[in-house]
């Protein structure tokens, strides 16, 4: 199957039932209607000569027609590549050329933007979700109402997402995902998480990257539940959209969670309908997460994932919510195998230690995008390597220690710069912290926090907080107050912005 066969072939008997739901303006598409506009659309661009092997982009925030869009290019046979809307006019540039894009999907606030940068590459045809002076209206595809073709591709093969990694690391990556690979991923999911037509999912985090892609906005699709969209985070307007739709499902990323563990008046919302939130893409502290469960009145849970797996390895299924540990990832999603190796070799740790998690299973992608030297020093025999440190109990319940890159080296020992950050996050007055290795005459290296505080803190005060609370060796050697931490649209700490900023 097709992932747009996988996710809407059933969806036709959810009828009338919403489908997308827009949280700011109340556009609402239901089921038997997103069939009708995904086929028509697929007709429409099949018309502009889209066709099997071709790329379209696809350029907007979170809302009801990015699903439309989506699934009609993938039912014309192309490939999607995701943008994310933020990126400057050179970024969106380089993502254009580099998937060799033919058509761009685009929308307002960004559609100018878009556009003028569609113009320099040479893209053929741009289309506008809603309307921009100069673009053509997508909706005048859906007017035309052709049938949809029906393009010979093999799942197997075929590539259907052109997402970008987060670039956390480094540059950014094109990840080459399968039909095969995203209808894997849902499939493992959805064997641990029964999500039904009576729910309701929050997609405020961006449908551009993996997480909302395929956890947020297909796993709900293909459940025939609503998915309620939100084009960004405000703390005060989320709460009130999750208690106006009744939201059962959240999905967050770390800074969401820490925002609302310090937001005053969360309790004034009726959330009763929210029975699950999940927490994935970044590391999690457990006493932030307490906080805001207690805030929300619901437990927040973590799962795990890489865009390079479509993205979901690791997650808390729905029947061991309330039993699984905070601040563990839960468990493989059925089909996948992990393995933990001595970081740079094939050796497996021995029992119960951390190593470099690797994950095998039929969700892992195809590769990257025109980087053979890369996808082969990223998948071995089939395993994945994560590039992140893991351990896991007798019971086959993950940790995530942290990224191995990250990983500060302090004569020799390993310091965890996520152990740090939620040492710092324990303290009442931090609201938010990030920590990376600095030059350090005898240590070699060592770690340096960047705090963001709500005053009356000294620099002394932090360093022997977390002196008070790990080992001499992991101690913080040097503090610095900041207005804000760099992160990624997902929550990511960015810091190689940070290390550039001290180099
Ligand atoms: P790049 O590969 O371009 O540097 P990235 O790895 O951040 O960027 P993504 O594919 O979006 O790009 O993110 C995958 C990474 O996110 C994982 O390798 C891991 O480091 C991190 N991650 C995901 N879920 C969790 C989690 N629950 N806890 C800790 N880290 C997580
Ligand atoms: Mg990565």
């Amino acid at each position: 199957l097709t992932l747009t066969e996988f996710v809407l072939g059933q969806a036709r008997r959810f009828g009338d039932r919403a489908a997308l739901v827009d949280g700011v303006t109340g556009e609402r598409i239901g089921y038997a209607e997103l069939v009708d506009a995904v086929q028509a659309g697929a007709g429409g661009l099949a018309a502009l000569g889209v066709r099997p092997g071709d790329v379209v982009a696809l350029l907007s925030h979170n809302q009801p027609r990015y699903a439309v869009a989506l699934h009609a290019v993938l039912a014309a046979g192309a490939a999607v590549t995701p943008i994310n809307p933020v990126l400057t006019p050179e970024e969106i540039g380089k993502q254009l050329a580099a998937s060799r894009a033919s058509v761009l999907i685009t929308a307002e606030p960004v559609a100018g933007k878009a556009l003028e940068v569609a113009r320099a590459a040479g893209i053929a045809h741009v289309l506008v979700l809603g309307e921009h002076e100069g673009a053509r209206p997508f909706a005048d595809l859906l007017a035309e109402g052709r049938p949809a073709p029906s393009p010979e591709l093999d799942p197997a093969t075929a590539v259907a997402a052109l997402p970008f990694s987060s670039g956390t690391t480094g540059m950014a990556k094109g990840v080459r995902l399968t039909h095969r690979n995203l209808v894997a991923n849902l499939a493992q999911t959805r064997v641990g998480w029964r999500i039904t037509s009576d729910d309701v999912q929050a997609a405020v985090l961006p449908f551009f990257h993996i997480y909302g892609f395929t956890i947020i906005l297909n796993s709900g699709l293909l459940a025939g539940a609503t998915v309620l969209t939100l084009p960004r985070f405000e703390p005060h307007g989320y709460l009130a959209a999750l208690e106006k739709h009744r939201v059962t499902r959240a999905y967050f990323a770390p800074p969401m969670v820490l925002t609302l563990a310090n937001l005053p008046g969360v309790e004034d919302y009726d959330l009763s309908a929210l029975r699950f939130a999940f927490c994935g893409a970044a590391p999690l502290d457990v006493e932030v997460t307490e906080r805001a469960e207690k805030r929300l009145g619901c437990l927040i849970r973590q799962g795990y994932g890489m865009t390079e797996a479509s993205p979901g390895t690791h997650q808390v299924f729905d029947a061991e919510f309330s039993s699984m540990p905070a601040g563990s990832v839960g468990r493989l999603s059925p089909g996948t195998e992990a393995r933990l190796v001595v970081p740079g070799t094939d050796t497996d740790v021995e029992p119960g230690e951390a190593g470099e998690l690797l994950v095998r299973g039929p969700q892992v992608m195809a590769g990257y995008l025109d980087n053979p030297e890369a996808t082969a020093a990223t998948i071995t025999d089939g395993w994945l390597h994560t590039g992140d440190i893991a351990r896991v109990d007798g019971d086959g319940v993950f940790w995530i220690v942290d990224r191995l890159k990250e990983l500060i080296k302090y004569k020799g020992y390993q310091v965890a710069p996520a152990e740090l950050e939620a040492v710092l996050l324990s303290h009442p007055r931090v609201l938010d912290a990030a920590v990376i290795g600095v030059p350090h005459a005898e240590g070699g290296e060592a770690p340096k926090a960047f705090v963001v505080a709500d005053g009356g803190l000294t620099a002394e005060d932090l360093l022997a907080w977390v002196a008070e609370r790990v080992a001499p060796y992991k101690k913080i050697r040097d503090v610095e107050f900041v207005d804000e931490i760099p992160k990624s649209p997902t929550g990511k700490i960015l810091r190689r912005v940070l290390k550039d900023r001290e180099a």
